[in-house]
């Protein structure tokens, strides 16, 4: 059986530190984002932490959420591609082919979680990071859709490992960047076809809950909500 890749993000765990962020622009060569590209909204990270505030001053507690491309089964920025330059692939991956893509942005446009980014501008990186940048990932040129791949270099090259040294279990150690970075192990990831996978006893938690369920864009990407103790109820005794 094919392996399905999914990840559960606990937010719980979550403290914002942005290690993540961090290690999937080093991982992935995402172009360098400064004030004036945030300030135009024209910032490219293909994962973010959104922070809300929740309850009034001064009992007001900051809240974070992870948010990458979700790698919807039922994606809705799939079949607006006139290109066919986003699909499905048999991972259970939302692939995004660059040199297909003609750039009329529908699909970002229909991506309800904002997890789509257009390539505004030619890429600049100073001279001195040259050498730094993942000869694994394409650099992507102006008039590109990005987004997160779930590492999918690693992926590749993890799959060629075991097939080549015979270790089958080998392909289960494999993390995108994001999940290696975290401190606190909020980001896990693994195979879904794997019943006895971390990621998949957490895809049946009681806490385990989906973005924008309603929407029934079937993510391969679930949460795990917040425990808030002070917000809990009294336990209840016999
Ligand atoms: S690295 Fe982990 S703890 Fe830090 S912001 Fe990302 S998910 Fe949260």
């Amino acid at each position: 059986m094919a392996n399905k890749w999914g990840m559960a993000v606990d937010i719980d765990r979550c403290t914002g530190c942005q290690a993540c962020v961090i290690a999937c622009m080093s991982e992935n060569n995402i172009p360098i984002n400064l004030d004036e590209h945030f300030n135009n909204r024209r910032a490219i990270s293909w994962i973010r932490v959104d922070r809300y505030w929740e309850g009034e001053y001064p009992h007001v507690k900051a809240r974070f959420l992870p948010l990458l491309c979700q790698h919807c089964g039922n994606a809705p920025c799939e079949p607006v591609c006139p290109v066919y330059a986003t699909f499905h692939n048999d991972q259970g991956l939302n692939v995004q082919v660059y040199n297909r893509c003609v750039g009329t942005r529908y699909c970002a446009n229909n991506c309800p979680f904002h997890a789509r980014f257009f390539n505004y501008r030619r890429p600049v990186w100073p001279e001195t990071y040259n050498n730094y940048l993942n000869e694994d990932v394409t650099v992507r040129d102006r008039g590109v859709m990005e987004k997160c791949s779930f590492c999918v270099q690693r992926i590749n090259r993890a799959t060629r490992e075991a097939k080549r040294t015979g270790d089958e279990e080998f392909i289960n150690t494999l993390q995108p960047a994001c999940a290696q970075a975290c401190p606190t192990d909020a980001l896990v990831f693994g195979n879904l076809n794997n019943p006895n996978s971390q990621v998949s006893t957490l895809f049946h938690d009681d806490r385990e809950y989906t973005l924008q369920e309603s929407l029934g864009t079937e993510p391969n990407i679930r949460y795990l909500k917040k425990v808030d103790k002070e917000a809990a109820p009294e336990p209840v005794h016999a």
